[in-house]
């Protein structure tokens, strides 16, 4: 089946749910038995049997599905968001006294939790240069018990040779967790790249419309059990109507990645042209440094990339944004609509030095008509040009 159909279908059983299209919202937190007998014989690692509300509804059973079988995983568990689907896979493989190297360009909240959690319980957490690839090697010591990667970054967008490091890791036994928000299930099949461990926040491309939080940890055989009954322990557990409303999102997953890459690459063509940016920086664009990378490893580019303006007054940048009428101003991503805001990565980084020589700007692009937001962007230039 190609991934369209897989999409289409996956995770449906409308003879199960009395001919319903998709699996119904249900609720419960206590399950009821026939007898002590097999109340008592409930537990064990079978998780996809419902046994308690906690552990999910045939619901919740139906999102997971759809998510593993696109990615080509053993199994996957949604947490209430993509940091918790995150914290809960470091927390499975790592304790005090262990080694974790982590790519310099993380999503901020990792490095957050990983620098106040993880460093404070005696985890030696290091950070590493996104382009390191087979140099990993000479970073990895007895006690590496994992290694995160995230490709590209969300904000500088440095592609990173995952098969490389993959194979470096796993050389000596490592699994490697990754960030894979950016690529979806529909753009990257992380576990053909030698990742153990993908990680995404379901609140961006997966549910796709900006009104619902979701992670999803999906893993290979090997760290099935480990980061599954983690995930039990934390107690993590999704609604099932944000789980019902996070499917429905996915089924569409593929006609809003193709059609908002298209933009993407439209309008950012349109900025590289443009007198008032230095660089557009953007995997999917020939002549990015991540473009082989990308070209090799993704089947497409998710709407999310930055580019750096000409050094520009604060005050310029701040009426070029405030000016923008389509894009919204405010975090996330992955939804049906536009946004903009001014990344600061200054004094995050510790293992690379950023310095982009000029203003930061990360665009994402919704579902708009790239042509008005092309209009929308020149005048914002304009206002940018205003202020002197
Ligand atoms: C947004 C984001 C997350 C966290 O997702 P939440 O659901 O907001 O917690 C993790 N990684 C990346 C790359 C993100 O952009």
């Amino acid at each position: 089946m190609k991934k369209d159909t897989l999409l289409t279908h996956v995770a449906r059983d409308p003879a199960k749910y009395q001919g319903m299209v998709n699996t119904p919202v249900y609720r419960t937190s206590t399950v009821i038995y026939p007898d002590l007998g097999s109340y008592e014989a409930r537990g064990g690692d079978d998780y996809k049997k419902v046994r308690y509300g906690l552990y999910g509804t045939p619901t919740t059973f139906a999102l997971e599905e759809a998510i593993a079988k696109m990615e080509g995983g053993h199994a996957a568990v949604v947490v209430p968001s993509g940091l918790a689907a995150i914290a809960a896979p470091l927390a499975a493989f790592l304790k005090t006294g262990d080694h974790l190297l982590v790519v310099d360009s993380v999503y901020g909240p990792t490095r957050t939790f990983c620098d106040r959690h993880l460093k404070p319980n005696g985890v030696e957490v290091e950070y590493y240069d996104p382009r390191i690839g087979a140099g990993i090697d000479k970073l990895l010591k007895a006690g590496t018990r994992a290694v995160f990667c995230e490709s590209p970054g969300s904000l500088t967008f440095e592609m990173q040779d995952i098969p490389a490091i993959a194979a470096a890791a796993h050389a000596r036994g490592v699994p490697v967790l990754a960030d894979t928000t950016w690529g979806t299930p529909y753009f990257f099949r992380p576990f053909e790249h030698g990742i153990d461990v993908s990680i995404h926040a379901g609140t961006k491309y997966i549910n796709g419309h900006s009104d619902i939080l979701l992670g999803a940890i999906v893993t290979n055989e090997r760290c099935w059990k480990t980061v599954r009954k983690t995930v039990a322990e934390y107690g993590y557990c999704v609604s099932p109507d944000d789980c019902y409303m996070a499917l429905r999102g996915f089924r569409t997953i593929g006609v809003r990645m193709n059609h908002q890459m298209a933009s993407a690459l439209k309008i950012a063509g349109w900025l590289q042209a443009r007198p008032e940016v230095k660089r557009v920086i953007y995997p999917a664009l020939e002549g990015d440094p991540g473009h082989a990378l990308w070209k090799r490893d993704f089947e497409g580019a998710a709407s999310l990339f930055s580019f750096i303006l000409n050094p520009a007054r604060p005050a310029a940048v701040k009426a070029f944004i405030d000016a923008l009428e389509l894009f919204g101003i405010g975090s996330s991503w992955g939804g049906f609509e536009s946004l903009a805001i001014v990344a600061r990565v200054e004094g995050h980084r510790t293992a690379t030095a950023w310095d982009p020589g000029g203003p930061l700007i990360r665009l994402h692009i919704g579902l708009e008509d790239p042509d008005d937001l092309i209009a929308d962007l020149e005048q914002g230039f304009a206002k940018l040009k205003s202020v002197v």
